[in-house]
């Protein structure tokens, strides 16, 4: 495994990290999740990716009861949360970043996580219902407190990131250190465009999400959904529904065989070379994995021995299929 530091902080953080998005606590029974995150730590991940919503609060609980019973030392691993999307009921409170939800729902994650404190706490979604003054100050009161190391934001754009910065600027609040958006082989621009300035201005990390397009990206939605998949799990029908239709989707399947043949050619799966390109991408201070199997994730790991290979000219094959239909 190798560390990058996550953006202006201090922080080294491994270069691939694992999630629990619509696995732990719902895909996956608890013994698997287990081996998952232990197949992880054992690669020398050191960093697992959390959200009240997944699950609805579910797959904090199993990662926390498997933290709770690793042995491993606290200081060995970072653990996150996001809030914004809520988990309980509809009531009014129960979502956004007010004040109240964010503390809430920090509160929640450590008894959820069994951890005195987060790692790394994410706005999941901006919330323009919400002054981005309260959104920054209870953060930072976070911090302050001890309960949150650093936070960030998700899914935001460069100007609310921006408009975030210039508060804590002049309030001498604790600022956001990392983003956590989508950054995939079909999903790129805002990741290598949007977010130029705050590279440079800000030194933000960025923690990205979904390298395989939610398994678009391995080839085996090619010819339809196959038995075992995540598309094809009961209760997964919306996102079936989500990346099956999205704008462009038959592009992007018929991409696939082009982008498995350049894999192939370096003898590598498409999975890796995937994984792959988002490393290249300096910006980038972890790729954050999914996996629903451990082979899947010690497949995935050879991303990292692949690197030297993904020369500028193999970057600029795949670009040139890659350009053609991402977002
Ligand atoms: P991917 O796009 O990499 O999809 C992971 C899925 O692809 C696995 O669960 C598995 O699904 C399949 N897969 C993975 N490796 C292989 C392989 N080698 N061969 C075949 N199939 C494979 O990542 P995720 O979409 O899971 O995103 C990663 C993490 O990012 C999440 O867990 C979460 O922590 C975070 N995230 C954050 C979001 C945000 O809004 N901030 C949104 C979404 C995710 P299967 O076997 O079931 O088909």
């Amino acid at each position: 495994m190798t560390y990058r530091h996550l953006g202006s902080s201090g922080l080294k953080i491994s270069a691939l990290s694992f999630g629990a998005w619509v696995t732990f606590g719902k895909q996956v029974g608890d013994p698997v999740a287990e081996k998952l995150l232990h197949t992880a730590y054992d690669a020398g991940v050191n960093f697992f990716d959390n959200a009240e919503a997944y699950a609805d609060g579910q797959a904090e609980t199993v990662m926390g009861a498997i933290l709770k019973a690793s042995g491993w030392r606290r200081s060995s691993y970072l653990v996150s949360s996001k809030a914004f999307f809520g988990y309980e009921d509809e009531k009014p409170n129960q979502t956004g970043l007010s004040r109240k939800h964010l503390v809430e729902a920090c509160h929640a994650a450590l008894r959820r996580l069994q951890v005195d404190y987060l790692d790394l706490y994410y706005c999941h979604r901006p919330d323009p219902e919400t002054p981005v003054e309260e959104t920054c100050n209870a953060m930072s009161d976070l911090v302050t407190q001890g309960k949150v190391l650093y936070w960030g934001t998700s899914e935001w754009s460069a100007a609310q990131i921006k408009a975030a910065f210039n508060v804590c600027d002049h309030l001498g609040l604790h600022h956001p250190v990392v983003e956590q958006p989508q950054y995939n082989l079909f999903h790129r621009t805002r990741v290598e465009r949007e977010y130029g300035p705050l590279y440079l201005g800000r030194r933000m990390g960025t923690t990205t999400w979904s390298p395989l397009a939610s398994g678009l990206l391995t080839g085996k939605y090619n010819a339809g959904v196959p038995a075992g998949s995540r598309l094809a799990t009961p209760g997964m029908e919306w996102l079936q529904e989500l990346i099956l239709k999205q704008p462009g989707i038959e592009r992007k399947i018929a991409a696939v065989p082009a982008l498995a043949a350049i894999a192939a050619e370096l003898g590598t799966s498409l999975p890796r070379l995937a994984i792959a390109w988002c490393l290249k991408n300096p910006h980038v201070s972890s790729v954050i994995l999914g996996a629903s199997r451990p082979e899947q994730l010690t497949e995935n790991f050879g991303a990292l021995d692949l690197l030297p290979h993904l020369t500028s000219e193999v970057m600029g094959r795949i670009d040139r299929i890659s350009l053609l239909v991402a977002e």
